[in-house]
């Protein structure tokens, strides 16, 4: 069983502590204990390429990110390498909705360098939604050989169910992220014509405390066919 937390927002994410820095992420999750993580910042990757390096091969990174549909639906994509990653970039950065960044009023926009150091700024806000509906950003997640995971799928403001009242019949996705057993069991009785989805239960983490602790696990077999079917 692989233990992981496929959810996790860096200081590049304006709602994210500065002290979210590639090092003290990846560092935090070894003091945990975890087998894999994803960096999933608001509606860029710009990040990543940094975090994957921190990481070395001390634990397995996914390259993610958290997209927000014109629907004002949160979608996590996943990849598992840089290969897709300026084809995504180039996509979100040409859909994200055009709106300055104030830091002051919404918080840092950091990006930084393997030493944690600020390198950049973003002067675009992330957290805003793209002109992109969920069917539209699912097929280019999956375009890329990326899997699309409904975020917080339950909860909040900018999750499906609350959106659009339901997880849609015909929606490509490959899993879902909720965040507790309970939640599990409330999708799946409203959704009977789910079959056999794989549920995530990630953070969300926006400061390093939390971080997930090794408590969620996918089976390692459910974890290559998710990714094998979208080769
Ligand atoms: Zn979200
Ligand atoms: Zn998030």
């Amino acid at each position: 069983m692989i233990s992981y937390d496929l959810h996790i927002h860096s200081a590049l994410s304006p709602c994210a502590q500065d002290e979210m820095t590639p090092n003290n992420i990846i560092n935090m999750s070894l003091i945990k204990e975890l087998d894999v993580i994803a960096v999933t910042d608001h509606n860029t990757m710009l990040q990543c390429r940094t975090c994957a390096k921190c990481a070395q091969d001390r634990i397995k990174f996914i390259y993610g990110v958290e997209i927000e549909s014109k629907e004002g639906v949160h979608l996590l994509g996943y990849f598992q390498d840089d290969s897709s990653l300026d084809f995504m970039q180039k996509w979100l950065d040409d859909h994200r909705s055009k709106i300055p960044h104030r830091a002051d009023y919404f918080g840092n926009q950091l990006l930084m360098n393997e030493q944690d150091e600020v390198i950049d700024t973003v002067d675009e806000l992330l957290i805003v939604s793209c002109d992109a509906s969920i069917d539209e950003i699912s097929a280019v997640i999956h375009s890329a050989h990326g899997l699309c995971v409904i975020a917080h799928a339950l909860d909040r403001a900018s999750s499906m169910i609350t959106q659009l009242g339901f997880i849609p019949f015909e929606f490509d996705y490959d899993a879902i992220e909720v965040h507790s057993n309970e939640q599990i069991e409330m999708i799946l009785s409203s959704h009977p014509w789910l079959k056999n989805p794989v549920f995530f239960i990630s953070s969300d983490a926006h400061q390093l405390i939390d971080i997930s602790e090794p408590e969620h696990f996918i089976d390692e077999k459910v974890w290559e066919e998710l990714w094998r079917k979208r080769l």
